[in-house]
């Protein structure tokens, strides 16, 4: 049985621990500088295309038996000696993900190494550069069920069938009872499509937001001439917006910091500039307006005495700098 799982590789820093679990597996002791380590989900609890679903079982048993089992790398020429192993996995609950069936989402994570030669140098590179790989998992499940009346669902045994409804709940086939994980490999998703395939895509998505969907998916999406203005047109705004964002955190930054040598003169201004980098446009807002008002308190300022004297009305425009 094969499941196709889209995923994203990460690169990892391997931690001591981790070493002495990848030197179990090893002939050779490698040293830390010696091995490239990565993350790879490798299946979750997700209904997939096939209207099949893991249950918990199953990706606990799996988190068990791929431990040890070789990636292939199926898109690289001489891929025959490229290759990575798992050293250690896990299930893993994502907080406040939920499935599409409204259940804790769970998938297994596990962490692969292989070492750092020439050959694998492109490799490495590519996984650091994040570039999306679909993974493919070879396992062996003996337990089909169906998820409308519990029985086996191969064969037709019960009568219902995988992705219809049945009172307004998916039938789907849960696997379970897995015994065997054979391989895992990386599918890279081709930068060209065939026409073939771009022929149904372009039916597909007509909007531009389906577009930029299928594109955040990983999908292969080929544009027609009309939809790559519209994406163009997309991008111009977003880059426009983008440009705002930024004129308006630097005198978000620079307000930060006035407020703030006036409240508390010890501080750094280059400190409080650093600090700022590093926070959320949101929290920033309310850090500027916490200082502003502390730097009210601190040096009241002159407009604001005049305008007292010379009206009643207070104006809060006269609070600003
Ligand atoms: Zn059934």
């Amino acid at each position: 049985m094969n499941k196709e799982f889209k995923t994203s590789v990460s690169p990892c820093a391997v931690t001591d621990e981790e070493l002495q679990l990848i030197n179990k597996l090893t002939v050779k002791e490698l040293s830390a500088e010696e091995v490239y380590t990565f993350n790879v989900i490798l299946c979750d609890n997700e209904v997939d295309r096939d209207c099949e679903r893991f249950d918990i079982a199953a990706l606990e048993k799996m988190a068990v038996l791929f431990v040890g089992v070789t990636g292939i790398f199926d898109h690289n020429p001489g891929s025959g000696n490229q290759t990575a192993r798992i050293f250690t996995a896990k299930c893993e609950k994502i907080p406040g993900k939920i499935t599409s069936l409204g259940d804790e989402y769970i998938c297994v994570k596990a962490k692969a190494y292989m070492p750092r030669t020439n050959k694998n140098a492109d490799l490495i590179a590519e996984i650091d550069a994040g570039i999306k790989k679909e993974v493919s998992v070879s396992c062996s499940a003996n337990s089909f069920t169906c998820s409308v009346c519990g029985n086996d669902i191969r064969h037709g045994n019960c009568g219902h069938i995988k992705g219809e409804t049945y009172n307004g709940k998916l039938c789907h086939c849960v696997l379970s009872d897995i015994t065997d994980a054979y391989e895992w490999s990386f599918v890279a998703i081709p930068a060209q499509v065939n026409a073939g395939v771009t022929k149904g895509y372009e039916s597909k998505f007509r909007k531009t937001q389906d577009l930029i969907k299928a594109i955040k998916n990983g999908e292969c999406v080929k544009f027609t001439r009309q939809q790559s203005r519209e994406i163009c047109d997309y991008i111009s705004s977003l880059e426009k917006d983008a440009e705002d964002g930024r004129l308006f955190r630097k005198s978000l930054t620079e307000e930060v910091v006035k407020f703030a040598l006036i409240s508390v003169p010890s501080l750094d201004g280059e400190s409080i500039e650093k600090m700022c980098a590093q926070t959320e446009t949101r929290e920033l807002m309310k850090l500027r307006d916490a200082f502003r008002t502390k730097a009210g308190e601190v040096i009241p300022l002159s407009p604001q005495l005049k305008a007292k004297k010379e009206t009643k009305t207070v104006n809060n425009n006269e609070y600003k700098f």
